[in-house]
């Protein structure tokens, strides 16, 4: 998988290395590959890309070389592209995949450095195909990562690529958006007998620019060797495309024609060596990953793993609900309760506020926002104390969604609190009770069904603005004590 990392200017000069200026204003003598000039490190991807390695849990060298690769395409003007070889940055490591059942640990193989290609295009211009190059995109600092042949299934693959994907946004070194290039993965397939450990000829995909392109490509591949397989052909080395339209995937390349890329190691460059600092610094950055997060959501709160993974899906999630909770169970004696808590909140986050934003989002335009974890505190407190009911709770969070008002005010504002004051409700209870003496008769006789018949009356009678709990609550109590009165 090519990372493209987030950083100001390019790998190797002082272009900028953003997107969306016109065609090849971003180029200078060094990215256009002029003779006579130098490349010079920029710092800042190495970190980004040492922070990678740490992340992982890999060994990010001390010391490593940059290499010529050799080939020759028209968005390449150097004729090679400098990459990381014999000696890349980092090596080892593993990242956590979430299959069915559970988590399953994928080796890295490595992580290296290197610069990006131009970007070609072919477009049509009055019925002649035309071909065009922008270099902006020349120089580009990617980081490369490899991962052992170990994901079994194209379900294992898309997991993987969901998680590098994450992964890099959580360490903020890439937009890690897959339509965008941000990430560009070549999947190598080769299939073989079960039980088997051999490892056949494989094949490259190229062309996958979404995960759901990753899993179909690869099934497509799988079943175009099991039948060249099954046919008695040998399945040869070769590159693929991935054709979205058709569905399937076409040659690009074949053996006969793979290239020798004659590495050699860049004499224009020096080793690279990482400082103390550099390192220190990228460790530190790698901080708290995804996975870390996810299981200590499922231990420390008993949280089942779907909701831990979906509550983690990126640090701004993760971080806001970490400070609900805090929020939620501390500060007013709800240690205790902090589980309670912790449910009440997973619930309302992951079910109603997601539905509401991306209905208020839908039909209202950007206007819509999550509200932050002091308001959302605050507006579950109003929801734990039954203060409103669950009904009235999903229209506040809307309006909050709508407006980014604080739910105590709307609550007072649309006068929506439920009436918990006793004497008001035991008032109301004994009003209903006195006016139904037939009915009380009856469930006194045994007919225990009209006591939801009183509460209806009660609610009725409040405008439904009593808590219906502490209505039932008083309502029992009475109604035990005129049985008790009764059998006097
Ligand atoms: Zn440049
Ligand atoms: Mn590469």
């Amino acid at each position: 998988v090519h990372i493209q990392l987030q950083t100001r200017s390019k790998l190797f000069c002082r272009c900028p290395a953003g997107f969306g200026a016109p065609a090849n204003t971003q180029t200078c003598p060094v990215c256009l590959g002029h003779p006579g000039t130098l490349p010079v490190v920029n710092r800042r991807a190495v970190a980004l890309a040492a922070r990678l390695g740490f992340a992982v849990g890999g060994r990010v060298h001390r010391r490593s070389l940059f290499a010529r690769k050799h080939y020759f395409y028209p968005d390449l003007p150097k004729g090679y592209q400098i990459t990381q070889f014999e000696s890349p940055l980092c090596e080892g490591g593993a990242i956590p995949i979430l299959v069915e059942g559970g988590e399953r640990e994928i080796r890295i193989k490595r992580i290296h450095l290197e610069e990006d290609a131009g970007k070609m295009s072919h477009p049509e211009r009055e019925g002649q195909r035309d071909s065009s190059v922008d270099f902006n995109r020349g120089g580009v600092p990617l980081a490369e990562i490899v991962s052992e042949p170990e994901l079994r299934s194209p379900s294992e693959a898309a997991a993987y690529l969901a998680a590098v994907r994450q992964l890099v946004q959580y360490l903020e070194i890439s937009g890690g958006r897959m339509e965008m290039g941000h990430l560009r993965c070549d999947a190598n397939v080769s299939i073989r007998r079960r039980g088997s450990l051999e490892m056949n000829p494989r094949t490259e995909l190229k062309n996958l620019n979404s995960i759901k392109n990753v899993e179909k490509g690869i099934e497509a591949e799988i079943i175009r060797q099991h039948l060249i397989r099954r046919g008695g052909g040998p399945v040869t080395h070769m590159t693929l495309l991935w054709d979205q339209v058709a569905g399937g995937v076409r040659s690009m390349r074949s053996k006969e024609e793979r290239p020798d890329y004659r590495y050699f190691p860049e004499p224009d460059l020096p080793p690279l060596v990482l400082d103390d600092e550099l390192l220190k610094h990228a460790q530190r950055e790698a901080g708290e990953l995804p996975w870390d997060i996810r299981r200590r959501f499922q231990e420390d709160w008993n949280l089942p793993a779907a909701d831990a993974e979906r509550l983690t899906r990126t640090r701004p999630d993760a971080c806001d609900f970490q400070s609900l909770v805090v929020q939620l169970s501390a500060g007013d004696g709800r240690g205790s309760d902090a589980e309670q808590a912790v449910k009440t909140a997973a619930n309302w986050v992951i079910g109603d506020l997601r539905r509401i934003l991306r209905r208020v989002l839908r039909e209202e335009g950007p206007c819509a926002r999550r509200p932050a974890p002091q308001a959302m505190a605050a507006f579950l407190r109003l929801v734990m104390d039954r203060v409103i009911s669950g009904d009235t709770a999903r229209a506040v969070l809307e309006v909050m969604v709508q407006t980014g008002r604080p739910a105590d005010q709307i609550v007072k504002e649309q006068g929506l609190a439920l009436i918990n004051d006793e004497a008001t409700i035991r008032g109301w209870i004994a009003e209903v009770l006195n006016n139904n003496p037939d009915a009380v008769e009856e469930y006194l006789a045994g007919k225990a069904v009209l006591k939801s018949y009183f509460v209806g009356c009660v609610m009725r009678r409040s405008d439904g603005k009593a808590c219906p709990r502490t209505v039932a609550m008083i309502l029992t109590e009475d109604l035990a004590f005129r049985k008790a009165k009764g059998g006097e």
